[in-house]
């Protein structure tokens, strides 16, 4: 039983940081009780003074009051913040422990001076027992043990001390003792709990705090990382950008960003499937971790996108070669599931401030220089440029001009004819769309037929384009035909395609007189719509033309595919085929691929006569080119015809 209770004084229930806080609760109030135990101690050593024992008037009085006044201090001098659970047990039993001892230590003294004392000082010595141990209570509340341990040995003592004394006074006092004691355990007992619930409840609610700012980091970490490969994402790298941007803007401090494509990634998804797509750029991500470095942040912008930002680039030519080594490094193949896969990257470079002063305009400068490499050296890095400036000036001038201008009037053609070279026969002319703006002048058609497509006007200008060529055409003789250039967009719905078809009808031309030509980039853009829509044009007794051949994708298996009846050997064979064997063998290559095909072949760009002896040896009888004649207003398209409609090969102008 004794052991039970003795364990019950010393055991501190609750949490960690429940005991903390009681500990601090009361050691914040410790060295008030020990002033009010001396203060009060001195007072009554006063009133006996003389007539006690110097020990008990003196001696006594000193030697607690040396004893509270250094635990006082020490109470004082401890940083509760730094004590251990464990340190803070120990200290709470200590507390307990002392408190047991002073108290009954106390008792002690009050009874031995009650025992020399008279009435009146006797009467003093009960209110001494009384008040100090009311307040010493008050004042450890927070340690119910040692509020009980108080009232027990102080006001239990003097309970049974004033019970067995015959004055009935000192027994009103003992019984005025309890009940107020029992009140005051009562109140405290209340008060601690609340105390406690609070205490638990604030530590809850950190808890939660804690857990909730956790969670929080742990979805921002999310929100701005990729989830394959881990690097972190288009938010966060827009993030870090625009923040460089602000941080530069008011030293022009450069830097460089870098948007990263791989080339050839796709066929790796087709031919190995998407999980060794994704092995491909997770390993991407590392490879280029790797050579890195570490002030470079480097993203997934998405699908193979990649971005990079530098901040300390040093010169244009550096971060080129930077570049170029990212490029051969990624050009090393990959070990990916299901076989060894090959892609390569291209890199477009922006510089701030020269580039752009925003994060978006340097993202779309990047991007721009990206476009262009891929278009005019793929795997390789550029960096933006003010010859790329000026082109997209000028590409937003043609577009602004192309909205204002008056269609109708400012577009024309002109034709370059197409000559049988075994007859010397003009067999057709090619119309080819010419602007001239009032205010821009001359616009090369790659330029103002690209804006017409960005812009959405592709089909106002085919059509405009498309009646000027018909109404030229319908003045030449039956046999000679008309070829005219469509945009892929001109194919992208039946309603534009039907449009083409009564324009001819309306113009009166045989449909069988009407060649339409269409660039192999154009119809990869969308191969499905596109075949359809020249199968349609075909059923109809149309021509199709394939235009640029050799410079897209060159795939047989497309060719063999497309509803084509001709196809048209791009220049660029032809500017190097006398010079250059190579050149040479492809042009016989692709004459006898059309041979072989059952299609016709036009060879483009013939300037000189060495060049046409060269297509002549191919077998190709069907050419083009400033030998034969530039492109022709329409009138001189005419004249043409009757000036020169059997000329001779030998004596081609
Ligand atoms: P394309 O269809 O390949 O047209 C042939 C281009 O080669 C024409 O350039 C022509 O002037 C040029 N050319 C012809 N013979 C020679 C030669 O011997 N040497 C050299 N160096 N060049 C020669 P042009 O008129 O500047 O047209 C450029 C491109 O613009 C055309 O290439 C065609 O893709 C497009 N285009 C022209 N007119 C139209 C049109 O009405 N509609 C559409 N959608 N595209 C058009
Ligand atoms: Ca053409
Ligand atoms: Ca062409």
């Amino acid at each position: 039983m004794l052991k039970r209770i003795a364990a019950m004084m010393f055991e501190f229930g609750g949490s960690p940081e429940l005991r903390r806080a009681r500990y601090k609760a009361m050691a914040r109030q410790i060295p008030l009780m020990n002033c009010l135990i001396v203060f009060n101690m001195i007072t009554l050593a006063y009133t006996h003074y003389g007539f006690v024992p110097k020990y008990l008037s003196v001696g006594f009085p000193v030697a607690v009051a040396l004893f509270v006044g250094y635990r006082s201090v020490f109470i004082l001098r401890t940083n509760v913040d730094t004590l251990s659970d464990d340190v803070i047990v120990r200290r709470l039993k200590t507390v307990v422990f002392l408190s047991l001892m002073t108290t009954s230590v106390l008792a002690v003294w009050s009874y031995a001076l009650f025992q020399h004392g008279f009435p009146f000082t006797q009467m003093h010595v009960a209110l001494f027992l009384c008040l100090t141990s009311i307040g010493a209570i008050n004042c450890i509340m927070h340690i119910r043990q040692s509020s009980v341990l108080i009232s027990v040995v102080v006001i239990g003592s003097a309970v049974v001390f004033f019970a067995s004394s015959e004055v009935l006074v000192f027994h009103a006092i003992a019984v005025n003792m309890l009940a107020v004691t029992g009140v005051m355990l009562f109140i405290n007992f209340g008060y601690t709990r609340d105390f406690a619930s609070l205490v638990e409840r604030g530590r809850i609610l950190r808890e939660q705090s804690k857990r909730l700012k956790e969670l929080n980091g742990e979805n921002m970490r999310l929100a701005n990382a990729d989830s394959l490969t881990g690097l972190p994402n288009r938010r966060r790298f827009f993030t870090e950008l625009n923040a460089l941007v602000e941080e530069r803007a008011a030293t022009d401090v450069p830097f460089v960003i870098g948007t990263l494509d791989l080339d050839g990634f796709k066929p790796v998804n087709d031919v190995f499937g998407h999980t060794a797509g994704d092995e491909l750029l997770a390993q991407t991500g590392e490879r280029l971790r790797k050579i890195l470095p570490d002030d470079i942040i480097l993203a997934r912008l998405g699908g193979d996108e990649f971005g990079l930002i530098v901040p300390c680039p040093g010169t244009d030519e550096a971060i080129l070669e930077f570049g170029e080594q990212v490029c051969a490094m990624l050009r090393v193949p990959f070990d990916v599931k299901g076989g060894t896969a090959r892609v390569s990257v291209t890199i477009g470079f922006a510089a701030f401030p020269d580039a752009g002063q925003t994060a978006e305009a340097l993202f779309e400068r990047a991007d721009y220089a990206l476009c262009y490499a891929k278009q005019h050296d793929k795997g390789s890095a550029v960096m933006f440029s003010d010859n790329h400036e000026r082109s997209i000036r000028e590409v937003s001038t043609v577009v602004h001009g192309l909205r204002e201008a008056d269609l109708e009037n400012e577009l024309y053609v002109m034709f370059q004819p197409i000559i049988d070279i075994t007859t010397g026969h003009t067999i057709a002319f090619e119309a080819l769309g010419r602007w001239e703006s009032p205010t821009l002048g001359n616009i090369a058609p790659n330029v103002f037929i690209h804006s017409a497509e960005q812009e959405g006007i592709i089909s106002k200008v085919t059509s405009i384009l498309f009646s000027k060529a018909l109404a030229a055409a319908r003045e030449w003789p039956q046999h000679v035909r008309l070829s005219f250039n469509l945009s892929v967009y001109d194919l992208c719905s039946m309603i534009s395609v039907q449009r083409l078809v009564s324009q001819i009808s309306k113009s009166g031309i045989q449909f069988s007189r009407i060649t339409l030509e269409i660039t192999e980039t154009g119809i990869m853009q969308d191969f499905e719509r596109a075949r359809e829509a020249l199968a349609m044009l075909r059923t109809m007794g149309i021509k199709i033309a394939l235009d640029d051949f050799g410079t897209g994708f060159s795939s047989l298996s497309y060719v063999r595919k497309l509803p084509v009846d001709r196809l048209k050997i791009d220049r660029s064979f032809i500017a190097e085929i006398e010079e250059n064997k190579a050149a040479r063998d492809i042009l016989r290559t692709m004459v006898s691929l059309c041979e072989n095909l059952d299609l016709d072949c036009v060879v483009e760009g013939v300037e000189t006569r060495s060049q046409l002896a060269i297509v002549e040896e191919t077998g190709c009888s069907l050419v083009q080119g400033y030998l034969y004649s530039k492109p022709l207003v329409s009138k001189d398209a005419k004249a043409f015809l009757e000036l020169c409609p059997l000329v001779d090969t030998a004596g081609a102008a």
